[in-house]
Order: structure tokens, then C-alpha cells, then sequence
């Protein structure tokens, strides 16, 4: 396999304002507000990490040897998805905070998190994609938190990242109050993939937070036809739906209050 020298995505000038930025305003936890670091001891508490059995498809809590019910009547074409953490509590709002006032420190205090995940579940990928922002909705917040977590997380990994290899050619309508089916046709064909970094290569697909995977799953679309050998879906956190859990888990788990779509 050819090896994908690692291109610095996140330029000099970026660095410097963000060092610039960390004098004028000194760290604040993204989880609690409390001054001292960008993710503190107690948030770092109570952090509720997904571990194994999961859904071998879309990497919720489930009974080891079975898919869940979404997966079995409609089989994902990704790998399969995993997810770092319940979003929950304090990491809610850091990724939240990420993604409306985000600093790249912020998503390098949350990389340990994925980079956690990512060795729990065993993945293995040949590069990093981060999920591509709208570009309206990047223009207006100034970066992209998929893009910022990937880059994190590539650091802790040694993996490439490529942004580039993947974009949006169309806008997506909001996924709000659609269901499972209903998001996947929404998000179908949004995005292109550049066989140059994709062709034989096994990709993860990067984002901050997943609720139905559909946009990971069109993601995914894109990366096959594109020529990958495999695409795994990675995020940070994961919303669990009270739909979602037939049965009950018990435990730390449970489900997400209704109404905490993504
Ligand atoms: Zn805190
Ligand atoms: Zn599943």
C-alpha cells in the first residue's frame, strides 16, 4: 500500500491564532465552564464511554451475537459504525461548544476520548475522513468540528487525513423529525468522493456526533463507488434513541431523552 504522506490541514497562520487566542482567553472546561484546562477532571468523570457488546452494524449498545432491529431490516453498507461515548452530560455541551464556539484546543482535549474508542473496538483504517460541512453553515461558523476532531484524532493514530477526498455537491435538507428510511433518501447522492485518495484503501469517516447514521451511511456511498475497500463510520459521541432500544439495557445506558434528534 502506497503510503499517503499527511498534509498539514490546519495551516500556520490557524496555529498562531489559536496560541494568540489561549493568552488573551485562558482555558475554559468545554464540558463545565470552570477555568484551568479545556476539558477538566470531572467532566473527564463523567464521561459514559460505549464499551462492547455492541450492534456489529450501527455500534449502539447491544447483546453480543445479534445486529439490532434497525440493522437487520436494513443492513448498513458501512463496515459498520462505533462511537466513543454516550452523548451525555458534559461532553453535550463540549461538542455543542465545539461546534458553535469551537477551538481546535477543544478538540484536542476530546481526542483522547476517540482515540480510546478507536483501540477499544480495534479499528483499523488507512486514512481519515472528516464528514464534510455544509458550506454555508462553515462559512458562517469559520470551521468545520468534524474536520477539527479528525485532525485530533490523526495525531493520537499517525494516520492521514483528507478532507479533500471527500465534499458535499448538494446542501442537505434538515434531517430533523425524519426517520431512519426517510433520513437515508435525504442524504443521498449530497456527497462526491476523489478515487486519488480513495481507490483500495480502507477509510473512516469522521464526525462529532451520530443519531442515525444516515449522513455516514451517504458518506459511505459515495467512498465505495469512489473505490474504498472499506468504510468505517468513527464519532465522538452517539445518540441513543429511546426507539432504538427494544430491549432494556439497563445499567449506565438507557435512552436519550425524545426530541434530542441530531
Ligand atoms: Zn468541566
Ligand atoms: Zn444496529
Amino acid at each position: 500500500m502506497r503510503r499517503i504522506s499527511l498534509p498539514v490541514r490546519l495551516t500556520l497562520p490557524f496555529r498562531i491564532l489559536e496560541e494568540a487566542l489561549d493568552l488573551l482567553f485562558p482555558p475554559r472546561c468545554a464540558g463545565c465552564g470552570r477555568p484551568g484546562a479545556f476539558w477538566c477532571a470531572a467532566c473527564a468523570a463523567a464521561v459514559i464511554p460505549i464499551m462492547p457488546p455492541v450492534c456489529p452494524g450501527c455500534g449502539i449498545p447491544w447483546p453480543e451475537g445479534d445486529r439490532c432491529p434497525t440493522c437487520r431490516a436494513d443492513p448498513p453498507r458501512l463496515a459498520g459504525i462505533r462511537s466513543a461515548c454516550l452523548y451525555r452530560g458534559p461532553l453535550r455541551r463540549a461538542v455543542h461548544r465545539l461546534k458553535f464556539h469551537g477551538r481546535y484546543a477543544v478538540a484536542r482535549a476530546l481526542a483522547p476520548l476517540m482515540a480510546d474508542g478507536w483501540t477499544r473496538f480495534a479499528l483499523e483504517a488507512d486514512l481519515l475522513i472528516p464528514v464534510p460541512a455544509h458550506r454555508g453553515r462553515e462559512r458562517q461558523r469559520g470551521y468545520n468540528q468534524a474536520a477539527l476532531l479528525a485532525e485530533a484524532l490523526a495525531e493520537h493514530l499517525s494516520l492521514p487525513v483528507h478532507p479533500e477526498a471527500l465534499r458535499r455537491v448538494r446542501a442537505t435538507p434538515s434531517q430533523v423529525g425524519l426517520d431512519h428510511l426517510a433520513r437515508r433518501a435525504n442524504v443521498q447522492g449530497v456527497f462526491q468522493a476523489d478515487p486519488r485518495w480513495i481507490a483500495g484503501r480502507r477509510v473512516a469517516v469522521i464526525d462529532d456526533v451520530c443519531t442515525s447514521g444516515a449522513t455516514l451511511e451517504a458518506c459511505a456511498a459515495a467512498l465505495y463507488q469512489a473505490g474504498a475497500v472499506t468504510v468505517w463510520g468513527f464519532t465522538l459521541a452517539r445518540v441513543i434513541l429511546r426507539r432504538s432500544l427494544s430491549i432494556p439495557l439497563g445499567g449506565a445506558y438507557g435512552a436519550d431523552r425524545a426530541g434530542t434528534e441530531h
